[in-house]
């Protein structure tokens, strides 16, 4: 009699913990194959404006996220067997090569992974087999919630309010204890290296991620903010921070990936608070991971409108330049507005940014360059460790004003913004060093210094910094 045989096709699930394809393949067969696949896709194309799909940064947090769900699956009794290829096309023939019944994965919800489930669901089915898909990136299943997709409120405060109130966070599933080896001999594939992806050294060489990827880290990082250091409590207030290691959970790129569940640090916020006492903090990041919902619930209902100029709403956004001068003195961090090209630039080296600045920087091209959004967006998706379609095309709408919610006309007042989330600025001193000499006072608006001062601080604006491309008067 042959063995039940299953593949269990990892996407943007890395982990073991509260993994229901997992869960369910382990139910269903006797063998089950764990498989990743690099799709060479994402690694070799260029956005329609034609940055890279996938940094550098991303590229390594993916490899080191890989590199340890291979390990975590070795404790557990298995091989995780890597590939670099088009993945509808590997998993099928591996499938028909193995004589698997099925293929166990978690069901995406944008275009891009659409296209590549479907596909694969097309060839398993020429050859008798199917997909079976699992659930997993939310805090809420679907199924729990109180309205169908369809129907789910376009405005997060009301989506909180219906979903808080009576919808229970189910429990995280159990970690399987050991999975059985499987019987058919499988090449097993090496981790790839950044070369291998098509990455030139000179590209990443100047870039230095803050995240390691990976489960075990996520679950360190997790114990770290609320337990370790009860960094936690700070949330209410330091949430809106610019830098400070401890402010922000730093969970994203873990979450975005799924190297973390959300349901597992919703339930340790619910443990913390039960052993301490609910408070702003807790309350806010559940909050936080909500709003992740919402915006994942938004791309599910209103799909492909996400990625489209007119957003969400279907209108046409206020502004559409796409004067790549412009644009290209903000990818790079050389508008001459220190608080913007600071974030941006530490961005570019460490894939992350906080979310302030991420308003701030948004906001600044949106409305003062008058840029396609679109532009920035791509741009985003190209550097953040984080990057998730949903919460970074949905935010982008959201800023853009073609979102779900009603147009957010919040004027951001660049220098109001920079004295009140870097007073001091020291962030600005990091990450733009050639303004080191300057004074707090000045910092944040070199090109409304007096001549002698620029000259004792040896500053030329045009040639050490950038001068400023909007007229920053109007925000002092
Ligand atoms: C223009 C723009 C683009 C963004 N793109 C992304 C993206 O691609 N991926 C991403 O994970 N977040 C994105 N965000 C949301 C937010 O900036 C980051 O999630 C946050 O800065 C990550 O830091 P943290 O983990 O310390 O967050 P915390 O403040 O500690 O929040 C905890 C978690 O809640 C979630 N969260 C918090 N804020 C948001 C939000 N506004 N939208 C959706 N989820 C949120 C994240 O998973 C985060 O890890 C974007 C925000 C903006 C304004």
């Amino acid at each position: 009699m042959k063995a039940k045989r299953a593949i269990l096709w990892f996407r943007q699930d890395l982990r073991v913990h509260d993994n229901e394809a997992l869960s369910e393949a382990l139910k269903s067969a006797e063998e089950v194959i764990p498989v990743y696949v690099f799709d060479e896709r994402l690694y070799h194309t260029k956005s329609s404006f034609g940055f890279d799909r996938i940094g550098s940064n991303r590229a390594r947090f993916i490899i080191e996220s890989i590199e340890d769900l291979r390990a975590k699956l070795a404790d557990l009794g298995a091989e995780l067997i890597i590939r670099v290829g088009i993945t509808e096309d590997i998993i099928s023939e591996l499938a028909h090569k193995i004589k698997s019944r099925w293929v166990f994965c978690n069901r995406e919800r944008t275009q891009d992974e659409i296209t590549i489930q479907d596909a694969l669901e097309q060839k398993l089915w020429s050859i008798g087999q199917e997909v079976r898909f699992s659930r997993g990136k939310m805090l809420y299943y679907t199924a729990d919630l109180p309205f169908p997709v369809t129907h789910a409120p376009d405005s997060f405060s009301v989506f909180r309010k219906e979903v808080e109130r009576y919808i229970p966070v189910r429990k995280p599933l159990a970690t399987p204890d050991k999975m059985e080896s499987f019987s058919v001999f499988i090449e097993k594939g090496d981790v790839p290296s950044l070369e291998d992806l098509g990455f030139d050294k000179s590209s990443y060489e100047h870039t230095s991620s803050l995240f390691k990827g990976g489960e075990s880290e996520a679950i360190k990082r997790l114990n770290y903010f609320i337990w370790e250091t009860t960094s936690i409590e700070n949330f209410h207030a330091g949430k809106d921070e610019i830098w400070g290691d401890d402010m922000s959970s730093k969970l994203s790129a873990y979450l975005s990936i799924g190297c973390l569940s959300p349901k597992l640090v919703y339930h340790e916020l619910r443990n913390y608070e039960a052993k301490n006492k609910v408070n702003k903090s807790t309350h806010d990041l559940v909050n936080q991971l909500l709003l992740r919902d919402f915006f994942r619930l938004m791309a599910k209902k209103h799909q492909n409108k996400i990625f489209f100029l007119s957003g969400i709403k279907g209108e046409p956004p206020l502004h559409a330049d796409t004067d790549r001068d412009k644009f290209n003195s903000w990818a790079t961090g050389n508008t001459g507005i220190p608080f913007i090209d600071a974030n941006i630039r530490f961005m570019n080296q460490t894939g992350f940014m906080s979310n302030r600045g991420r308003l701030n920087v948004a906001n600044f091209l949106i409305r003062e360059l008058k840029i396609n959004w679109k532009m920035g967006a791509e741009y985003f998706e190209s550097q953040l460790v984080d990057y998730d379609p949903c919460s970074n095309w949905g935010n982008w709408n959201y800023l853009a004003g073609v979102g779900s919610e009603t147009k957010d006309d919040k004027y951001y007042n660049i220098i109001s913004q920079a004295k009140k989330y870097d007073p001091e600025g020291l962030f600005v001193k990091k990450w733009l060093p050639e303004l080191s000499d300057l004074e707090a006072c000045e910092i944040h608006h070199p090109d409304q210094i007096d001549a002698s001062r620029m000259a004792e601080a040896s500053l030329v604006l045009g040639k050490d910094y950038p001068k400023a491309i909007v007229d920053t008067t109007k925000w002092t």
